[in-house]
């Protein structure tokens, strides 16, 4: 490529990203549309939380408290933690961002998996480092092909647990394998952003291996459990020299007191958050029998979504379903980009969209080819 000096160029490698696509919105002439492409929670906010951001605009002309205090001690208090190992962000989005400009730059290797979230490989770029990616083993991560894919450029490795879209997870023995593969100068990430929805004895969201490790960190969102996708708070629970570390790099007032003050209150009203959990669990449990009894192929969750394989069949592909159940108002996603070609990502809506999304897929099942 001919460089052009006539304007700004930026970094190599920046020009490389393909930039992340949300979810859809729209389903053009239906008249009611349910979006269950970006995996938000159906039952929306806790009470409290809307209170607390109603109360914050009464001072909007003052900046938020740049520590975010009032959040890290909610977070600190529910989980039993030392609020100096938390860090909160515009966002997880924000914090996988700034661990990846903290820790990666040119020449360095950060491994990331097959399906793994987008975002982690967009960051990883953007710091100028070089993503290598590893094979997952039927819709899981595999530690074997993480550890074997480690050299000595290896600065960092990302991992969903549970994973998007797959909503497979690793148990706790599993990420402690990984961890104890891995050189120590390399920093893994888990990205706990569904932790909060699995039901599962063997699952460990990461807390105490954080507390045992110098080079691990988790990230949490209040996006999905919490139905705050709109205000953007996400927290990360990590070792003292990387709080440190990503301290000097963030934003002085990265959260907004909004953020700050609904996203205390979120946390901490428990029983919202186990209501959400429970309602989502059994049309989890509802909605794979239903669809495996259509023919149809799900990948076992233990998140707030399902990833839906269609057969290979003229009339019954992905992208066949997608158009119809569009055109019926519900919007699923399709996960091409995170290397399924034939399947859709459906999160868990209300009982009229779950209940809606049943009846058009019996319909598209059912209908002659
Ligand atoms: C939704 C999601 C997040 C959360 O992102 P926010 O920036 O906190 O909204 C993080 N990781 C994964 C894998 C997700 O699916």
């Amino acid at each position: 490529m001919v460089s052009d000096m006539n304007q700004p160029v930026p970094r190599p490698g920046i020009l490389d990203i393909a930039a992340y696509v949300p979810g859809k919105e729209h389903a053009p002439g239906v008249e009611k549309v349910y979006k269950l492409s970006s995996n938000e929670t159906p039952l929306g906010p806790s009470p409290r939380a809307i209170d607390a951001f109603r109360q914050a605009a009464s001072s909007l002309e003052l900046y938020p408290d740049g520590q975010a205090m009032k959040l890290r001690e909610a977070i600190a208090s529910v989980y039993g933690l030392n609020p100096g190992n938390l860090l909160c962000g515009n966002g997880s989005d924000e914090l996988l961002g700034l661990l990846a400009h903290t820790y990666l730059g040119a020449g360095d290797e950060a491994i990331i998996t097959e399906h793994g979230f987008l975002v982690y490989k967009i960051q990883i770029t953007a710091a100028g480092a070089t993503p290598v990616t590893v094979k997952e083993h039927d819709c899981h991560v595999d530690v074997d092909a993480i550890l074997a894919a480690v050299t000595e450029r290896t600065k960092m490795v990302f991992i969903a647990n549970p994973g998007n879209p797959t909503g497979t997870y690793l148990p706790g023995s599993e990420i402690r394998r990984l961890v104890a593969g891995l050189p120590k100068h390399v920093l893994l990430v888990l990205d706990a952003a569904y932790a909060e929805y699995v039901r599962r004895n063997d699952y460990e969201a990461g807390l105490e291996i954080v507390s045992e490790n110098r080079n691990v960190v988790m990230t949490r969102t209040f996006s999905k459990i919490h139905g705050l996708a709109a205000l953007r708070i996400g927290w990360m629970y990590a070792p003292a020299a990387v709080i440190d570390a990503v301290n000097r790099v963030r934003g002085p007032f990265n959260l907004s007191a909004p953020a700050i003050a609904a996203g205390a209150e979120a946390i901490l009203d428990r029983d919202f958050a186990h209501q959400a959990a429970d309602f989502n669990v059994s049309w989890i449990h509802r909605l794979t029998d239903e669809f495996t009894a259509l023919d149809l192929k799900v990948t076992p969750s233990v998140t707030n979504f399902l990833l839906i394989h269609f057969p290979d069949e003229d009339g019954k592909r992905a992208a066949e379903a997608d158009d119809f159940l569009t055109r019926r108002g519900f919007i699923l996603r399709a996960v091409r980009a995170y290397g399924f070609n034939n399947a859709l990502r459906m999160s868990i809506g209300t009982q009229e969209a779950n209940l809606g999304v049943i009846a058009a897929l019996t319909d598209f099942m059912g209908q002659a080819a």
